[in-house]
């Protein structure tokens, strides 16, 4: 059999007749028809292209009002796989997903060396273990996706100038993890993957637009559009943390006053002589004094949330992020009362602000990217990324 990765999706319609089935959860033929105002014969046509890059398989047969009972398709979980990596600092989260979304094996895993080389030594080593314990085929693994902290430089695949990553500057990490796994790989900034998530997640219920507000150490986040992002002409859109919001303290970035130097959880976490997790649990504890600390400081991420929604006015705004998904709960409120009282358009409608649906989004996004670039050819261009799976 030719392999699915040489052979993708060849035309656009074959990704409109998998991303129904894959909404739908179990679609015959007939209903493909209705949902996509294809004939009847070339959904036959798409359905059988699908079914034999083992894709889509069969979901038994359904009865229908008239006529004789009809095959139903489901996306076939085992018909491709891909590992999505979180970097983080210190360590990474590397997980398997299916072309379900699923997620099939998860670790984590400290970085053993501030070196790049021997980092990247570790996640092929891992991806190599996944694969190893699952028994995926090499023609059904997409490669890897990885999502780092910004800056980035899509054209290198490479981490620019990390503030948090000493060495790796420029370092061609895309490549090099190409030439130890010999599978392809993509880089792309943790909060892109993680709204990518989100929105791979909504299905059909995906916001006009939203922004997606990612909390970890630091502050980014990702403007969606139409099931798109935009994620910048070299991968950087989005970097909330960096807005001025307070006569504070100067930033890692060079400004004086941004949210991440003023308040984020990997400063007041470095202040407390905790690590960000360990902080996170306190919050989510709700320990005193650290909590009243954290507290403190909302009005200035509201702030800079003001101004965001204020430039891009999005339909719903999304807490989400490896710490937004510990703390988010508590930041809806701050953060809705905040809009409703500074946003520019407050008395017009008020903006959904609600936490992320998804959980380890950043390394699932990852992965689901990766899936998407096998089976699509199309991982960005002109600053817009969007999944057509
Ligand atoms: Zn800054």
């Amino acid at each position: 059999m030719e392999s699915v990765l040489a052979k993708g999706f060849r035309y656009p319609n074959q990704s409109v007749i998998f991303r129904q089935i894959r909404y739908a959860g179990s679609l015959t033929r007939r209903r493909l028809t209705q949902l996509t105002d294809l004939s009847f014969q070339t959904v036959s046509n798409i359905v059988a292209d699908l079914v034999d890059m083992e894709l889509v398989v069969s979901d038994g047969l359904v009865n229908q009002n008239a006529g004789k009972p009809a095959e139903s398709l489901k996306v076939n979980p085992e018909g491709l796989y891909a590992v999505g990596i979180l970097l983080d600092r210190g360590k990474f989260e590397a997980t398997l997903i299916d072309l379900s979304g699923q997620c099939v094996l998860r670790s984590t895993h400290a970085i053993s060396s501030v070196q790049p080389e021997e980092t990247l030594l570790q996640i092929a080593e891992v991806t190599q273990q996944f694969l190893k314990r699952t028994g995926v085929p090499p023609e059904r693994f997409a490669g890897v996706g990885i999502a780092s902290p910004g800056p980035i430089d899509f054209r290198f695949g490479a981490i620019s100038h990390p503030p948090n990553f000493p060495g790796w500057a420029f370092v061609p990490l895309q490549q090099q993890l190409t030439d130890m796994l010999g599978c392809s790989v993509t880089l792309i900034k943790d909060s892109h993957a993680a709204a990518l998530a989100e929105v791979w997640s909504l299905h059909t219920g995906v916001p006009s637009s939203m922004f997606y507000l990612y909390l970890s150490a630091g502050i980014g986040g990702s403007f969606v559009i139409d099931s798109r992002i935009w994620t910048g002409f070299l991968g950087n859109a989005g970097e909330v943390g960096h807005i001025v919001v307070a006569d504070g303290p100067l930033c890692e970035c060079g400004r004086q006053g941004c949210l991440e130097a003023a308040w984020s959880l990997g400063k007041i976490a470095r202040e407390a002589g905790k690590t960000v997790e360990e902080f996170a649990d306190l919050l989510n504890q709700k320990t005193l004094p650290y909590w009243d600390h954290w507290r403190q400081g909302i009005p200035l991420l509201a702030r800079a949330v003001v101004d965001v929604v204020n430039v891009l006015e999005p339909e719903s705004l999304i807490v989400g992020g490896p710490q937004g998904e510990i703390i988010g709960n508590d930041l809806v409120t701050p953060l809705t009362n905040a809009l409703q009282k500074e946003g520019f358009v407050h008395n017009l409608r008020p903006i959904v602000v609600r936490t992320a649906a998804v959980a380890n989004a950043a390394s699932m996004g990852a992965g689901l990217v990766q899936i998407n670039a096998a089976l699509t050819s199309d991982i960005s261009s002109n600053g817009v990324l969007g999944l057509a799976i």
